[in-house]
């Protein structure tokens, strides 16, 4: 007989085009069909639970079934769901929402905000920002952009020229002209030489910013765009001083320093952004998936008053910006990021997650009992654990990516959700996270290692 359950996976595999994945794979092992969820846990169509310990994709900050998020949307949608920002149309809710981003940044200097609907969008406006002000500024030749290797700043060609992970990239070829790449700030593994203390790593991470935008000219860099903790490609926590020392040389240099908080924004390593956890005032911050938390697409790019003040005056083909999207400043998505605001900041999330993620963090250390976990570390409730095939060596499998996927699978079995990155172990879990589900997926991380070891 076949179930609803049946049919929906023989109807994902035969109509559907899943992201980011082999297909065969998808062919090979099925989708898992979520069905509901409700806190830090999602059901799928069989029935059967699971700990979503990566926050569905590093976004779910205050968990699922929160009815006020619903409500809110609900009540927009009724009394009126969406109307154009464009001609200087506006709503309630986006209007709200701009001064509640702007009081929130107000440690960051942010002054004004530009509504999208995903990250993406965010960089790419974070971009022609950035761009355009230069031009405005009588520097039309400041048009690069630095950004480092592993970094991902999303799927749109200027987003994904400013990634550093080639797997993304290669197909797409040729890509924006005007990027470049430097060295990422991994303490664990590094193109600066072994053995290096995390000082070292962040004097040399930095210098190598300066390096390039010398190498460039300075007259020639528009901004430098870093995630505060790399996320997809590894969760790259950098080491401290490291950002300072970049936020120094991009005023150095006249160079902007574009914080792409997508992940690290509204709680996520312990403090309201990223930013503040390592103490830096960027010029632009591109937010996204925990504004809403996911409950719907909205994303938001705020910059410092001057650069939009670049904007300003009379009608000369350079004050405006031309660009935005059908659904910049949706009424129904501000509205329920207004409400995901008010839980983060009632329940104290960003406390929660300095406090847990603190305590998750040493139940991780607890798996370097597994002889191939080579480096655990994090920050907040955003964590990492390295595969490696060799730990003295710190030598990667062979072809890289061939563990940590299954280690995930096996997990995913157990009933915890994570994400591999090749044989990075990625956590990214609901910021209401507890002690106990910590504990919780430790167990079953602990298992899924020694298992797929013994094989
Ligand atoms: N920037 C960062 C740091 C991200 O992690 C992501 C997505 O994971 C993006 C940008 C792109 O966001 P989206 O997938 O919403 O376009």
């Amino acid at each position: 007989m076949t179930t609803p359950a049946d049919h929906l996976d023989q109807a994902h595999r035969q109509s559907l085009w899943t992201p980011f994945l082999r297909m065969e794979t998808v062919l090979e092992h099925g989708p898992v069909v979520f069905d509901r969820a409700e806190g830090v846990y999602v059901w799928d169509s069989t029935g059967k639970r699971y700990l979503d310990a990566h926050a569905s994709l590093w976004l779910m900050n205050v968990g699922f079934g929160r009815q006020e998020i619903v409500d809110a949307a609900c009540a927009q949608m009724s009394r009126l769901p969406f109307f154009s920002m464009f001609q200087g149309y506006s709503n309630a809710p986006a209007i709200a929402l701009a001064e509640r981003l702007l009081q929130l940044t107000a440690p960051e200097g942010m002054g004004r905000v530009f509504y999208s609907d995903s990250g993406s969008e965010a960089v790419e406006t974070a971009f022609k920002i950035a761009r355009q002000y230069w031009k405005n500024r009588g520097q039309a030749g400041k048009y690069k952009f630095i950004s480092r290797r592993n970094a991902y700043h999303g799927v749109t060609f200027g987003a994904m020229s400013a990634t550093g992970m080639m797997s993304n990239r290669r197909m797409f070829e040729p890509l924006v002209p005007g990027f470049r790449h430097i060295a990422d700030p991994n303490c664990y593994r590094n193109e600066f030489g072994t053995g290096l203390s995390e000082e070292e790593v962040a004097v040399a991470a930095s210098e190598a910013l300066r390096r390039q935008i010398l190498f460039e000219g300075p007259e020639t860099v528009a901004a430098f765009i870093a995630e505060p903790v790399q996320g997809a490609g590894g969760v790259v926590v950098p080491p401290a001083g490291y950002l300072q020392r970049c936020r120094e040389i991009c005023r150095e240099y006249d160079v902007l320093f574009i914080a792409d908080e997508v992940i690290t924004g509204f709680g996520r390593t312990g403090t309201w952004f990223g930013s503040r956890t390592y103490g830096i005032q960027p010029d632009i911050m591109c937010f996204a998936k925990g504004l809403t938390s996911g409950y719907v697409p909205m994303s938001a790019t705020l910059c410092r008053a001057e650069i939009f003040e670049a904007f300003l005056g009379p009608a000369t083909g350079r004050t405006e910006l031309r660009h935005g999207n059908t659904y910049s400043g949706h009424a129904t998505a501000a509205a329920a990021a207004l409400a995901n605001l008010a839980i983060i900041e009632r329940e104290n999330l960003p406390e929660n997650a300095r406090v847990v993620g603190r305590y998750f963090l040493e139940q991780l250390r607890t798996l370097e009992r597994h002889p191939i976990v080579g480096d655990v570390r994090g920050v907040g409730l955003l964590a990492r654990v390295e595969l490696v095939a060799d730990r003295a060596t710190k030598a990667q499998f062979t072809p890289a990516g061939s563990v940590g996927p299954k280690v995930q699978r096996r997990a995913q079995e157990l009933g915890v959700i994570i994400r591999p990155v090749l044989d990075v172990l990625t956590f990214s879990p609901p910021l209401i996270l507890t002690k106990a589900q910590a504990d919780e997926i430790v167990a079953v991380m602990d298992q899924a290692i020694g298992e797929v070891t013994k094989v």
